[in-house]
């Protein structure tokens, strides 16, 4: 099939990485195109569920000057949408402070948050207790609430970079699959189940399946999926709310032991709270084994912790349903971000974004992939993060 039509940028993915790397691409004049094998706004990838964390604190501190530099670029996004997307709600990080989890490590944390003068209040077992509702924490457990943190509005924050990226002229095409790049010295040629195009550049951010297209021209990043259950609880209590919460726990033999929970959406209020487990237990092979379905071991579990720890909530879930968490076999990096100058032949010209708990660097990521497509080099310090091998990320 001949090229149908030629872009300065073509997007593999239509998820918010994706849209934000559009709506920043058109707003820079670029003529782009964003492809999409799903309809947009589908909840079967890494971004179903209503809300994210939003957080400035990172263990690492590079990561944190991200969520740092993320911050204006969400006011930013919020004002040419005119609407609110971050609700500082508080973060409170609580548990085993010296534990070291793919979310961080509080005791080091807090450490960062000293150096860069990042306010926080910290606390001990029986004050985040008193406070926010829990009971029986061990008596060992520490940890801090920070007030800037939060919850994102998904679904909003969806909408808005659509609405920005449609308005900028990006061409958005739904239930069309990318099924081969063929990089060249002049661009990338794009073949999808309906059509073949041209882009100077290709952006992939196509999340879990960022490997079945880089696996063909000879490259695979090193990453591991996991289907992790969402879970939605009632409240027992109409006047009971938490901040953001995540409690930092020893790994069992059966599982990471980690669980987190957001307090009252305060954009839908309702009787209900959605919770989770962060389990990295049995990696998927690929983004097409995902089920839909929790594993019912993880609901249980996650009941009975909040059973016991949490009498504001009944632990008998109302509604379950799952997402698809694409991490860093290297937990310290969080991101694969970058050129793929290297790891294929005429990588240059291929921008790559996949993986970490991405949704709070979403306008950030757009702009750090369009500046790199555009300008070749960015302002922001990516360094650490450049796209990885297995092989690279053993060395
Ligand atoms: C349980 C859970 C909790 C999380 N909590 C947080 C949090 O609190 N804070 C935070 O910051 N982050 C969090 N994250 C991470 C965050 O949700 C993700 O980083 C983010 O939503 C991923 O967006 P994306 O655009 O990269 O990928 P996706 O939303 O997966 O989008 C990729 C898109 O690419 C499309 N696609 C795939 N292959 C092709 C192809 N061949 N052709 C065309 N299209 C294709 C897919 O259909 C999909 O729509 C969490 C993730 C999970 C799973």
């Amino acid at each position: 099939m001949g090229i149908t039509s030629s872009f300065d940028l073509i997007v593999v993915g239509g998820g918010p990485i994706g849209l934000s790397t559009a709506a920043e691409a058109v707003a820079r004049g670029q003529r782009t195109l964003v492809l999409e094998r799903h309809g947009f706004f589908n909840e079967n990838n890494g971004t179903s569920g209503a809300e994210r964390h939003w957080r400035l604190q990172y263990t690492q501190e590079d990561l944190f000057q991200l969520t740092l530099a993320a911050r204006p670029l969400w006011q930013r996004l919020e004002s040419l949408a005119e609407r609110r997307l971050i609700h500082s709600i508080g973060s409170l990080w609580f548990g085993d402070v010296d534990v070291d989890t793919n979310e961080g490590k509080i005791s080091e944390t807090a450490r960062v948050m000293d150096k860069l003068d990042v306010r926080y209040e910290w606390l001990r077992a029986k004050e985040i207790e008193r406070r926010y509702g829990f009971e029986a924490l061990p008596g060992h457990f520490e940890g801090f609430f920070q007030p800037d943190g939060g919850t994102i509005d998904v679904r909003g924050t969806l909408a808005a970079l659509y609405g920005l990226a449609q308005a900028g002229g990006c061409a958005l095409h739904g239930d069309e699959r990318v099924i081969e790049l063929l990089p060249g010295s002049s661009g990338v040629t794009v073949r999808t189940d309906r059509g073949t195009y041209h882009g100077d550049k290709v952006v992939l951010a196509n999340g879990g399946s960022i490997n079945e297209l880089l696996g063909p021209l000879g490259a695979r990043l090193d990453i591991k999926l996991y289907e992790m259950a969402l879970v939605s609880l009632r409240r027992r209590d109409e006047t009971a709310d938490f901040p953001f919460w995540f409690v930092f726990q020893q790994p069992t033999e059966e599982d990471t032991n980690l669980f987190y929970g957001f307090g009252r959406n305060p954009w839908s209020p309702s009787e209900l709270v959605r919770l989770g487990p962060v389990f990295e237990v049995h990696p998927l092979s690929g983004a097409a084994q995902v089920t839909g379905r929790p594993d019912p071991r993880h609901v249980e579990r996650l009941g009975s912790w909040v059973g016991r720890h949490l009498p504001a909530l009944d632990p008998e879930p109302v509604h379950t349903s799952t997402c698809l968490a694409v991490l860093p076999g290297d937990p310290e990096r969080q991101f694969h971000l970058g050129s793929a100058a290297g790891l294929v032949p005429h990588g240059e010209n291929l921008l790559l974004y996949s993986s970490g708990w991405g949704f709070k660097f979403v306008p950030l990521l757009g702009r750090v992939l369009v500046d790199l497509a555009v300008d070749g080099h960015t302002e922001y310090d990516i360094s650490r993060l450049s796209p990885a091998t297995p092989q690279e990320a053993d060395q």
